[in-house]
């Protein structure tokens, strides 16, 4: 190993500690359990050798955007390490379920029936649950995906027709140009409302506040690695 990796995996490690307990003080000052808070260490585009310290610390959770980087990556980490828990946190292709769930224990972004369908089918066949949050498109963008608020009431309606599993808890990405806040408390109020506990919300410029907002799932890279290229 040379001495760049070695200064690289030295600051890994002290960012990682930082968000740990920048994490405390702000379950502190929101007056919550730093335990019910998960931390999501997203690794998108960050390579084996990059992850490793946070691996050796005995970090379980990890989040990835994309399947095909997912598999060209996990599989040989997953042989050396025990437990580990995946995240998917970015869109899924109806046609990748399959190999979505092969790897993935979390999927933080259902956003469609079609979608349902075809990971009941095949959670189904391999009766192995899964956890599934229920992206809402908080701030009504056409471009991003997610379920638009007015829709929720009917898509859980439609969800009953679903039987190999429930949606646990709801995920959003604010706009980049708004107040994260007002999305978090907006996606708080509609998890109180139709009683889905999960709070996937906060990424590393803004997961103090969604703390404060009742997040349950951080989701953070760059304030951990650095910027990504
Ligand atoms: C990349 C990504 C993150 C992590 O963002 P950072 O700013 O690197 O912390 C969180 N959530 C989603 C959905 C992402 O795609």
């Amino acid at each position: 190993m040379n001495e760049e990796y070695q200064i690289n995996h030295q600051e890994i490690i002290k960012n990682f500690t930082c968000i740990k307990e920048k994490i405390s003080i702000a379950a502190d000052k929101a007056d919550r359990d730093p335990g019910t808070i998960k931390l999501i260490v997203v690794t998108k585009k960050f390579n084996e050798d990059m992850i490793r310290p946070i691996l050796d610390l005995g970090h379980l959770d990890f989040g990835e955007n994309r399947i095909q980087e997912s598999i060209n990556k996990w599989p040989r980490i997953l042989a050396d390490y025990q437990d580990i828990s995946l995240h998917l946190i970015g869109p899924l292709q109806t046609n990748k379920t399959k190999e979505c769930l092969s790897l993935f224990d979390t999927i933080h972004t259902l956003d469609r029936l079609k979608l349902a369908s075809a990971l009941d089918k095949e959670i189904i066949r391999n009766n192995i649950p899964k956890k599934i949050f229920m992206q809402i498109n908080t701030g009504l963008e056409e471009q991003k995906s997610g379920i638009l608020p007015i829709e929720i009431d009917r898509f859980l309606q439609d969800m009953e027709t679903i039987n190999s599993f429930n949606i646990t808890g709801l995920m959003c990405i604010p706009p980049i140009d708004e107040e994260p806040s007002i999305h978090f408390s907006f996606l708080k109020k509609l998890s109180d409302k139709f009683n889905l506990k999960d709070l996937s919300m906060g990424m590393s410029n803004d997961f103090e506040k969604a703390i404060l907002f009742g997040s349950t799932c951080i989701r953070i890279g760059t304030g951990i690695f650095g910027a990504r290229s």
